[in-house]
């Protein structure tokens, strides 16, 4: 599709736009305050909420409720190796339908045409029943500590009360508008230390070797079936994502120690502790002298049908002729801090093919087709 062609759509130049700023995480790079003027011309009031080195931003548009807030981050990955791209990642260049570049998928192009939705709902509707808010930060590819976390924890303080929220995480699979995401996995990550005792490769009696020690639990933790899922969840699953072991450079001494990263997608069929409970039976169970050390850094959420989807998916049919499929697959989002608190969060955003590698892009016409359901949805939520 040649430029030309395109230049008249206000989410393309908008996401062009975004994709010119260099936001690697933390690092806003002034999209957040771009978005906020752009808001303000349309009656938002803008709140910054930076927390640490991360830049946030709370917007609304009307006081009565119900409250609809689209959530998203400004922060994209580093680019990687440029050699790789075919064009320069912080470039948005328009090639055979496609706008490339790093965040263009992954989610400045929802944050776009999040934006210019709510530009065309406000000129078709100047009065509406409700409030419509953004919720945008800078550190969701990243610790995510100082981000949604933070903010949500804040406006809920403040006596917010969050009816809906959307957010423009790339949740399609194969074509554009096929899977909406209603909730994810948890995720759970435990640091193992392995004690042993360091000694000569040709003295194995005078030494305990915690590699030889490791590998049965290893082995049983990798087989065991942790649950089966439900109707709405994959089963949980176990991968051990890191080893370490071994004295320098030395080949002929038995370690006296090995470190393990061990990670588990959890679906709501295990919770959290029950999962810690039955990796250190396992451990114990093979006698192993360890340690670990539990990181929790999302439990599983889960949206029901209700209002928000029927609102989403009448605005896919409308759209593109068909409903999507409501999906958890897929690793965790900031959708894990807005979720605990009561609040309905659904993803839905562009085909999930290059995100976080080189040559990232997103489909043009996506971007319009997505602004149309943005749109579409807070009409059937606020009309
Ligand atoms: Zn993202």
């Amino acid at each position: 599709m040649p430029e030309s062609n395109t230049v008249l759509s206000p989410t393309l130049t908008l996401t062009k736009e975004l994709i010119s700023r260099p936001s690697v995480t933390p690092d806003d790079a002034g999209c957040q305050s771009a978005i906020a003027e752009r808001l303000k011309l349309l009656g938002f009031s803008t709140t910054n909420l930076p927390f640490a080195e991360v830049t946030n931003l709370w917007a609304k548009h009307g006081s009565a409720q119900p409250l609809v807030i689209f959530a998203g981050h400004t922060d994209v990955v580093p680019a990687g190796n440029l050699d790789e791209w075919d064009s320069p990642p912080f470039e948005p260049t328009v090639r055979d339908g496609f706008l490339y570049g790093r965040g263009s998928c992954d989610m400045k192009g929802s944050i776009a045409a999040m934006i210019v939705a709510v530009e065309q709902f406000l000129q078709n509707h100047s009065s509406y029943k409700g409030s419509i808010g953004f919720l945008l930060t800078s550190d969701e590819e990243g610790p995510s500590k100082n981000g949604t976390v933070k903010v949500i924890e804040k406006l809920v303080s403040d006596g917010e009360k969050i009816d809906y929220c959307i957010i423009g995480e790339p949740s399609s699979d194969v074509t554009f508008g096929d899977t909406i995401k209603v909730g994810r996995r948890g995720s759970l990550t435990g640091f193992l230390k392995v004690k042993g005792v360091q000694g000569h490769v040709a003295y194995p009696h005078k030494a305990v070797n915690p590699i030889h020690r490791f590998s049965a639990p290893l082995t049983e933790l990798c087989e065991t079936v942790w649950d089966n899922g439900d109707e709405f969840f994959p089963p949980t699953t176990f991968q051990c994502s890191q080893i370490h072991s071994g004295v320098g450079d030395a080949n002929n001494v038995i370690p006296g120690i090995l470190e393990a990263c061990l990670k588990l997608r959890f679906s709501p069929k295990s919770p959290a502790d029950n999962l810690k409970e039955r990796v250190e039976g396992i451990l114990r169970k093979h006698s192993i002298d360890y340690e670990i050390v539990w990181d929790l850094s999302g439990q599983p959420f889960f949206t029901a049908e209700g209002k928000l989807s029927k609102a989403i998916q009448a605005a896919l049919k409308t759209t593109m002729g068909q409903e999507a499929i409501a999906s958890t697959s897929g690793g965790t989002s900031d959708g894990r801090f807005i979720a605990p608190y009561g609040i309905p969060v659904i993803e839905l955003g562009p085909i999930n093919a290059t995100i976080h590698k080189v040559n990232e892009r997103v489909g043009v016409a996506e971007l319009d087709k997505l602004t149309s359901i943005y749109e579409k949805t807070l009409e059937n939520l606020l009309t």
